[in-house]
């Protein structure tokens, strides 16, 4: 038996194919979807993907896949746990496209492709926001007209569920404590900070889109909301949203790039690449902060994602503003990404464990079949 793992962007599908003991046997990324002289669509993408498969001798037939776990953004309140594909659940998923408009049509995309490439598979949807569902509600509610809420649904759900669910399994896993709190930083293109205590999701840092927290690779992060209506004066309601999205951020501010390796590169010869570095860590340093008081307490700081995993600098520029919390960092583990780089006096313990968001939609798949 092969569990398959299909996550379905815009304009690219990710695919990783595990045994039943939950090894990757094969993985693979398909880019440039629906743009001239290049896969046409999903249904092809997957078609691809399964020849591939097939071409590596992965899979000898297409039955030997059992069940395919989609990554699926946006689970609104209804979705708390992974959750097996029927036609009202696809159409639950089509109705959420009201509230994630960029991310849950392509995810249904790779539903539907797979449905017709696999028929006899088990679909299972694995949602982004599920993990952020034990959220009290003080902390998912915005200081809104209550009808706002039960009306339009318009509540913090955070993002990246499954990435913080994973990385606060193995955080777990290596404090051997009972009860925990923790704080984890996915640091990627994306970036959110999870309060996570004895592994229930408590506050998050993105809200009802991936937009708010911690300023992104092109995304804004937090700004004071009259700025948006301000924006609005000369612009259309599209074009403010393209620019807190695309135009924002990394990018915005340092008018070079949205890729931290281009800032951290350039940060020496150029101010501003230093100065969105700066307004990175420091923004993430405050949460971080922020949620050692939400957890009343913090036994651990974990870095995931491509900044995260990987640069020591970034690390160390944020965890600086923690030295009053008992954070000490390890210099030279720290330089060579360790798994655990804060001293053994360090009050607080300090992680960097690589994410694997399709090893663990693998898992929950397998679970529930
Ligand atoms: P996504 O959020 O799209 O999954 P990743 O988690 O791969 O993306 O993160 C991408 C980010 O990680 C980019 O800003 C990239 O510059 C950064 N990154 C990748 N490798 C390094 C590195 N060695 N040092 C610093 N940043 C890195």
């Amino acid at each position: 038996m092969k569990i398959l793992v299909i996550n379905a962007g815009s304009s690219s599908l990710r695919y990783e194919l595990f045994s039943s003991k939950l090894v990757s046997l094969s993985e693979g990324y398909i880019q440039r979807i629906g743009q001239k002289g290049q896969t046409k669509d999903h249904l092809t993408a997957v078609k691809n993907a399964l020849d591939t498969l097939l071409k590596e001798n992965a899979i000898s037939q297409l039955s030997e896949i059992k069940a395919v776990g989609h990554r699926v953004v946006h689970g609104g309140e209804k979705y708390t746990k992974p959750t097996r594909i029927t036609t009202s659940v696809q159409k639950e998923i089509r109705r959420l496209c009201k509230i994630a408009p960029l991310h849950n049509p392509p995810n249904l995309e790779g539903i539907r492709a797979c449905q017709k490439l696999l028929p006899k598979a088990v679909q299972v949807a694995v949602f982004d926001t599920a993990f952020h569902q034990t959220l009290p509600q003080k902390a998912f509610m915005y200081a809104l007209p209550y009808l706002m809420y039960e009306k339009q649904g318009i509540r913090r759900y955070g993002f990246h569920g499954t990435s913080h669910a994973y990385i606060s399994k193995e955080t777990r896993k290596l404090l051997k404590k009972k009860s925990s709190k923790i704080v984890t930083c996915h640091l990627g293109n994306g970036s959110s900070i999870t309060a996570i205590q004895n592994g229930k999701s408590i506050d998050t840092s993105m809200g009802f889109t991936p937009l708010e927290g911690v300023p992104m690779g092109t995304r804004s992060g937090n700004i004071d909301p009259a700025i948006a209506l301000k924006l609005t004066e000369k612009r259309t309601p599209a074009q403010v949203d393209h620019l807190l999205n695309h135009e924002s951020g990394f990018k915005g501010i340092s008018g070079l790039s949205s890729d931290m390796r281009d800032l951290l590169k350039t940060r020496k010869t150029r101010k501003k690449s230093q100065l969105s570095i700066d307004m990175y860590t420091y923004r993430i340093a405050q949460y971080i902060a922020a949620y050692s008081a939400s957890l009343k307490g913090l036994d651990a700081i974990t870095f995931t994602g491509g900044i995260g995993q990987n640069s020591g600098y970034i690390r160390a520029q944020i965890c600086q503003y923690l030295t009053h919390l008992g954070v000490k960092l390890d210099a030279a583990k720290n330089r060579t990404n360790k798994k655990l780089i804060s001293t053994k006096g360090s009050k607080i313990k300090v992680m960097v464990i690589p994410t694997d968001e399709e090893k663990e939609i693998a898992t929950q798949t397998l679970r529930l079949i």
